[in-house]
């Protein structure tokens, strides 16, 4: 029997009570600016396989640790000059760093996948460090969905996709950014940048230089070429869509979209890269409706944030 869950007002007495959980080995989602995250205690390998179990994922990929701040980050990983130089730039906010693992880091094993590195961030969202400091250790969290659909961002969304599987939800309203972080890999010998996200490739070279963008990226390390369905909505998604049918939802881009379609939702009309990453999941969601053939989806700019959206818009159109 699975029993709802429970979603509650993120106020000070249901962080407590989720800090509490997450200390006793229990399963909470979260805001962060980027999207909901499904935490567990890091520190604790059942928790951590649980978070597996609850998303259904298919493989052990490794998981981001989220921590209150860099003096905490620093117990579990070795910062580089690159990666104090990444930390004093953007953290407390959207940028996971992937640094060596340090050997006396009291972190579930699982969390690595067995790799020697390990992917930290420092959240921005105010309930998410409220949350960090309430635990007292560090969270794993990926996306508060199940494996392969698009991330959550709203709370209402990780209720649809996980309930019964977490013990609280905690509302924090809409996220803020609506983009997972980027991930940049400093564990080997050049920065590598493995996932597009909420700092944008041209923040990061600001900081660093010119920064290698890895083949794959971070879900599909050993494919290069090959785009992993990720992301996907349950209706078939069409890219760069010019035109639209009668029998097709449109998620539009700017302020000129094509005339015709079934359903039409706009990720930003004055054609602001910010706003639509932030509308990006909850639209998908939202034109994701029976009766419709697909999903068409007008062309997004390959710059600033427009490089983590069509990220995740190639992945949600990607052969399943
Ligand atoms: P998610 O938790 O769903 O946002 O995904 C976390 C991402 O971080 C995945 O794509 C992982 O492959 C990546 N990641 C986490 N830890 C590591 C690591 N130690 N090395 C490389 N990639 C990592
Ligand atoms: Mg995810």
């Amino acid at each position: 029997v699975s029993e709802d869950t429970r979603i509650l007002p993120a106020d000070p007495a249901a962080i407590a009570e989720a800090g509490a959980l997450l200390a006793g080995g229990r399963l909470v989602a979260f805001p962060t600016e980027t999207v909901y995250g499904l935490g567990g205690d890091a520190g604790d390998d059942r928790a951590v396989a649980a978070i597996f179990a609850a998303k259904g994922r298919p493989q052990f990929n490794p998981l981001i640790v989220h921590l209150p701040d860099v003096a905490a980050a620093a117990a579990h990983g070795v910062f580089t000059p690159e990666a104090e130089r990444l930390a004093a730039a953007f953290w407390p906010g959207p940028l996971t760093l992937v640094l060596p693992r340090r050997p006396e880091a009291r972190l579930s094993l699982l969390v690595s996948a067995g790799l020697d590195s390990v992917a930290l961030r420092v959240p921005a969202h105010p309930v998410a460090r409220a949350l960090l400091r309430a635990a007292g250790r560090p969270v794993a969290a990926p996306s508060a969905n199940p494996s392969g659909g698009v991330s959550p961002t709203r709370a209402d969304h990780v209720a649809a996709g996980l309930s019964g599987r977490v013990a609280l939800v905690l509302d924090g309203g809409p996220c803020a950014v609506g983009l997972e972080s980027t991930i940049v890999d400093l564990s080997g010998p050049r920065p590598v940048l493995l996932r597009p996200g909420g700092v944008t490739r041209e923040q990061i070279e600001a900081v660093l230089g010119p920064v290698e963008a890895s083949q794959g990226s971070a879900e599909r390390p050993n494919a290069p070429g090959q785009l992993t369905s990720h992301y996907a909505p349950g209706l078939p998604v069409r890219l760069g869509a010019l035109s639209v049918a009668a029998d097709e939802a449109l998620l539009a881009f700017g302020p000129t979209p094509p005339p015709g379609a079934g359903a039409v939702l706009n990720l930003s009309p004055a054609g602001d890269l910010a706003e639509a990453a932030a509308n990006l999941f909850a639209m998908l969601r939202a034109l994701d409706r029976p009766g419709l053939r697909g999903i068409a989806v007008m062309p997004v700019p390959e710059a600033g944030l427009g490089l983590a959206i069509n990220d995740r818009l190639r992945r949600a159109a990607a052969p399943r």
